[in-house]
Formats: structure tokens, sequence, C-alpha cells
């Protein structure tokens, strides 16, 4: 079973046609296309930075080529957040299409959205999509939003991790 998260994966897309290297092949073919990607340490820095994982960091957590695993305290350039009851008003910009969402965690970097319904059926493509914050409820979010629109970039099922972009010209 391949992981679904191929598509959208940097690591992926560069290493999985280094057939000569050994150690890659393997850890793609065991993560990536076999059964440990449920495992895989990107997913996780995903979710814990709310950003891609440097393009680097092997799905076994190790820098590749190094024997060095990601150091995740210097890595983490903003204190999270955990809300509740977080609602909130998306649209996908460029478009009329608006969703609601719930904000489960957020930083000054960005925010953990839990979808209603399922991004396929938003047609929302993870890494293309820009979404513009139309309301949410201020009380529950300890800070002022810094920015209104948002880039997913990470998505597992219904929860989408995104960062604070400007707005387009
Ligand atoms: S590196 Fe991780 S997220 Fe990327 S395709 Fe492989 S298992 Fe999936």
């Amino acid at each position: 079973m391949s992981c679904e998260h191929s598509n959208d994966c940097s690591y992926y897309r560069t290493y999985r046609y280094r057939s000569s290297d050994r150690q890659s092949r393997l850890l793609v073919e065991s993560y990536c296309e076999g059964t440990l990607h449920t495992l895989c340490r990107r997913l996780k820095s995903n979710t814990d930075f709310c950003r891609e994982a440097p393009e680097d960091l092997a799905p076994n957590g190790y820098r590749v080529g190094t024997h060095k695993k990601m150091k995740t305290d210097s890595t983490r350039k903003f204190e999270r957040y955990k809300i509740k009851n977080g609602a909130c008003m998306l649209q996908m910009l460029g478009t009329k299409k608006t969703f609601s969402a719930w904000i489960v965690d957020i930083s000054e970097g960005g925010l953990r959205l839990e979808l209603n319904v399922q991004p396929k059926e938003l047609d929302l493509c993870s890494e293309k999509s820009l979404l513009k914050i139309l309301g949410y409820s201020v009380g529950a979010i300890p800070f002022p939003l810094p920015k209104e629109v948002v880039k997913p970039v990470w998505q597992n099922d219904l929860v989408m991790g995104c960062s604070f972009v400007s707005t387009p010209v």
C-alpha cells in the first residue's frame, strides 16, 4: 500500500528514482511504497511545524546520507496553541467557493484546520490552492491572525496544515 501523500511529497519526488542509492531505494520501498508510511517522520514533522519537512528529511527521521536525526527543538520557530471551538469560514482564492472548518491549532507561522468535508470534494489541491479566511471565532484565537490568506502544505484525511502567506497582488 502506497503513501497517500506521495504526490505532494518532495522527498518522494526526489528520491524515488535514485535506484543506484541503495538506502534511498529501501526507504522509498518500505515507507512511501510500503506499509511503514503511517510511521513516516516527515508526516509528523509536517504536523508539528505546520509546514512541509525539508526535502532531505528521510521518512525514518534521519537527514539523507547522514546518521543525524532532525533536531526538533532548534527547528521549532513559533509556539503553537491548541484551539477549542475555533470555527472559521474560508474561501478558495480566485473562486466563489466557500466552506467552513475548525482551527485546531495555530502559531504565528500557520494553522491546522479540520475540514467538515473531504478536500477532494472541494477540489482543493494541496500546495496550489490558496485559502482566504473570511471569518473566525475571534475569542477562541490567542492573537489576531497575522495574515488572512493561508496555503495548504500538507493534508492527512480531513486535517490540513497551512502556512500564512501574503495576499497575492
Ligand atoms: S516520505 Fe513519507 S510522506 Fe513522503 S511519500 Fe514517503 S511515506 Fe509519504
